[in-house]
């Protein structure tokens, strides 16, 4: 739909999955704008909804059937009254379903590594709709632009997204340094849907932190599938945070994260960089998936879990402190109840401050589909509640035994459940409110630690001056 007083086409988008598909949808949207269109906020208003999908578990991509048959009952009406409605798939379900996508109703499909499509669709349906000065043929139905997927000529290379997905007035940026992924992970779709490791080279990853932190960036997070496999040229990850740390300094930068970490590659000059330089968070997240060597080695994770509680200790070691967080996985198959209990003392032993915790999920196509010693739904979520349960009590002990400190935070905003507090994070990753002027989101304050609710600290505001 135009929208009838700026004559300006809508478009909607609903974005599922991980930081990276966040990261690439912001960047779509600054393409759409760039273009004259509009975001709406709904896809009644809209002319174009875009779905950016996720393939990691098979909820996430029953959900998007669910969302593209309610968008099929959507189109119906509108075209009764001759008001058209596109909806275009992208992310990693269009990499790995493709024609399924378009039988159930997707106009347009994009894959992960041919975003250069994007442009030509928009043109195709600026063309039928004569919108934007595309020439309106009145011949051209939905159906006629529709159900087209992208060829392979169309690829661009990597990262034609990634610059600039900082939204105006934001104060946190994410920017992608690397696409895809190498590992093989015997569970994992990813390096099927999103392709092999390419890295982005460090002089256009750091200037587009200097032009971030111009545009009013605070803090950004270094995001890649496996940000400690980075390679362009001579530099590797550590020496990237290096440059990173010195290029940062005296910007308005004043914290950086990344995004995600694999153990196997995770290397000593690594955790001396982050030590080195205060602006790298004291926070990690250290994918661990499991504590069972038999299981790590099934998941061709590559690591023991020796040499994880290794890392561990040197990450405690280098930055006293410093909080972790991880990914669980429980019912991979094979897995039996001694294999699972030492995911429980893995946990003991590491306490990490929270973990995205989830059962084994079969995915056609990976080495784990054809496993045998599938385990029962029933004992996966039994296995999954414990793990919760274990994880609820680490969360709530180490917050608990944060009361009293006082913290910089970088305020980020209302809080949802009281529009009288704000919401702030440390730079452990620990979330807390505190009841402070709205004029405080977007700059660091420091704030007392007072109580606990639930996984959320409550804090006071400690005097003023606040920093920008
Ligand atoms: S490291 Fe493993 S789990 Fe992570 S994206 Fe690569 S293959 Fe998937």
């Amino acid at each position: 739909m135009t929208n009838m007083e700026t004559g300006k086409p809508g478009y909607h988008f609903e974005t599922y999955g991980c930081q990276m598909n966040i990261a690439e949808s912001a960047a779509l949207k600054l393409a759409l704008n760039g273009r004259g269109w509009l975001e709406t906020g709904d896809a009644e208003n809209a002319l174009l909804v875009v779905i950016n999908t996720c393939s990691v578990r098979q909820t996430a991509e029953q959900r998007v059937f669910g969302r593209l048959a309610h968008y099929a009952a959507l189109k119906k009406q509108r075209r009764l009254r001759n008001d058209p409605l596109f909806v275009l798939v992208c992310g990693c379900m269009a990499s790995r379903l493709g024609g399924k996508l378009a039988e159930n109703g997707a106009d347009f499909i994009m894959g992960t590594l041919e975003r250069a499509a994007f442009t030509r669709i928009l043109a195709e349906i600026e063309d039928a709709r004569g919108v934007l000065g595309g020439q309106s043929d009145k011949n051209v139905t939905q159906n006629e632009v529709a159900r087209r997927e992208t060829p392979p000529e169309d690829c661009l290379p990597p990262f034609s997204f990634a610059a600039s997905h900082h939204e105006a007035g934001s104060f946190r940026a994410f920017v992608p340094i690397m696409h895809g992924c190498d590992n093989f992970c015997s569970y994992c779709v990813v390096p099927y849907t999103r392709g092999r490791e390419v890295c982005r080279p460090p002089g256009e990853i750091c200037a587009e932190i200097a032009a971030l932190a111009e545009s009013g960036a605070r803090e950004v997070t270094l995001l890649g599938q496996n940000v400690n496999s980075y390679a362009s040229g001579n530099a590797d990850f550590p020496s990237l945070l290096e440059r990173v740390a010195r290029e940062t300094a005296g910007t308005a930068i004043r914290r950086v994260r990344f995004l995600s970490s694999h153990p196997k590659d995770i290397s000593r000059r690594t955790i001396e960089a982050m030590a080195d330089n205060p602006v790298f968070c004291r926070h990690l997240h250290l994918c661990v998936q499991h504590g069972s060597n038999r299981i790590l080695a099934a998941m061709n994770r590559r690591y023991t879990r020796e040499r994880f509680l290794e890392i561990v200790a040197a990450l405690h070691s280098a930055m006293p402190g410093i909080t972790l967080s991880t990914d669980i996985m429980v019912g991979f198959p094979g897995e039996t109840d001694d294999d699972f209990e030492e995911i429980l003392t893995l946990m003991e032993e590491t306490r990490f401050l929270y973990a995205f915790m989830y059962h084994y999920n079969p995915r056609e196509g990976t080495t784990a589909f054809d496993m045998p010693g599938r385990v029962p739904p029933e004992v996966k979520s039994a296995r999954l509640r414990r793990v919760i349960e274990l994880q609820r009590t680490h969360t709530g002990e180490l917050l608990r035994s944060r009361i009293g400190s006082a913290e910089e935070a970088l305020v980020e905003g209302i809080s949802r459940r009281n529009s009288g507090e704000l919401l702030c994070r440390t730079e452990r990753d620990e979330t807390a409110v505190a009841e402070g002027p709205p004029s405080l989101i977007g700059t660091f304050a420091k704030i007392r630690l007072e109580s606990l609710s639930g996984n959320t600290l409550r804090g006071r505001f400690l005097t003023p001056p606040w920093r920008k």
